[in-house]
């Protein structure tokens, strides 16, 4: 089938980037000789047929932005057989020969049963919490890690300051990728993630941060840094157990959303650009049903089918590397 004209949407939880990954599609796929169409609010508005004509111009000042200028949305309607088989009617009847998704791996899901409606997708992962499990990166990461690790910075100060004791919940419903780079990035004294810790009661997770406070104390050190990912949740119950226990003033920051927004970094424009390009080059080859990824820290693709089947874990290393390098601070009777 000769390929005119493709569609891009961003979907699922927006993150900084996706107006990066936008610009290289659109301005790539016009030097290809493409027309360039985006679909707003996702699915959502795929299946009410929210189509906009996009030239070079009207992705121009977009890749230092953070959201998404097609903007993003979760469509609980679309995900249901009549769904599929009413958005690629859609899709069809306005002329859209192929379709690239930005999104994570709902939103590749969605991809691939249009695909099966004869619809050619492309997903292109783009989630600030990294858990996609094909692929090495996902867009928008590196720059919710600095974005956290920035404002984790800030508490840690005033912790010390106050002699406190920080719980600081950082975004990962169900993988704690996020609270572990942010951890060993910040010196913390620990972190709990849904891997380990969703299911466990909270007495035991109390107990084990109030044995670390007693050890912390016992060599001097003022300030208690423990990052928790937003799956393991409940930071200000938390909190307000271990004050009860150890008379140490504990606080609950919740940074939510703000882990969302921002300019992303250049790793994420850089990235952005990369998999746009690959995107459309897959599609000009006569493929689908295909995730752009990073494998070996380079530009790869691979089935969608295989991609969603994937597991994807933390690193253990760099989880117990945590507790060595505040242990060994601990050892030496520093701060
Ligand atoms: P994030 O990681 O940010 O949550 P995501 O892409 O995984 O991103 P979801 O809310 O899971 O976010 O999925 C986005 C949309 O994709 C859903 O609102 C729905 O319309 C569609 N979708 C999700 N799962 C399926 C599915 N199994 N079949 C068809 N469509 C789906």
């Amino acid at each position: 089938m000769e390929l005119r004209k493709i569609g891009v949407l961003t979907s699922g939880g927006d993150a900084p980037g996706m107006n990066a990954a936008i610009r290289s599609i659109v301005r790539y796929g016009l030097s290809q000789g493409f027309e360039m169409v985006g679909v707003e609010r996702g699915y959502h508005g795929l299946l009410r047929g929210e189509f906009v004509e996009l030239t070079a111009a009207s992705v121009s000042d977009l890749i230092q932005r953070g959201g998404t200028i097609l903007q993003t949305a979760r469509s609980k309607a679309f995900a249901t057989p009549e769904g599929i088989e009413s958005a690629a009617k859609i899709a069809k009847d306005y002329g859209l020969d192929a379709l690239i998704v930005i999104g994570g791996d709902g939103s590749f899901r969605g991809a691939q049963k249009l695909c099966e409606q004869g619809i050619p997708t492309i997903g292109i992962p783009g989630t600030i919490d990294n858990d996609i499990s094909c692929t090495e990166y996902t867009i928008g990461y590196d720059t919710a890690l600095n974005t956290a690790m920035e404002a984790v910075d800030k508490i840690r100060d005033t912790a010390t300051s106050h002699q406190r004791c920080s719980l600081i919940e950082v975004m990962g419903r169900n993988a704690g990728y996020i609270a572990i780079e942010v951890a060993l990035a910040t010196g913390a004294e620990m972190v709990l993630v849904p891997e380990k810790d969703k299911n466990c009661p909270r007495v035991q997770l109390v107990n084990r941060i109030v044995e670390d406070i007693k050890a912390a104390q016992s060599v001097g050190k003022k300030h208690h840094i423990v990052i928790i990912a937003e799956g393991v949740g409940g930071s200000q119950e938390l909190a307000e157990m271990i004050e009860e226990c150890t008379e140490v003033e504990t606080r609950a920051t919740v940074l939510g959303h703000i882990q969302r927004g921002g300019s992303p970094t250049i790793k994420d424009r850089v990235v952005a650009a990369q998999m746009g390009m690959r995107a459309i080059d897959l599609l000009a080859q006569g493929k689908s049903n295909r995730v752009v990824i990073i494998k070996n820290g380079k530009i790869s693709d691979v089935d969608i089918d295989e991609g969603l089947a994937m597991k994807k874990t933390i690193c253990e290393k760099d989880y117990n590397l945590i507790g060595y390098l505040s242990r060994s601070i601990n050892n030496v009777g520093q701060n």
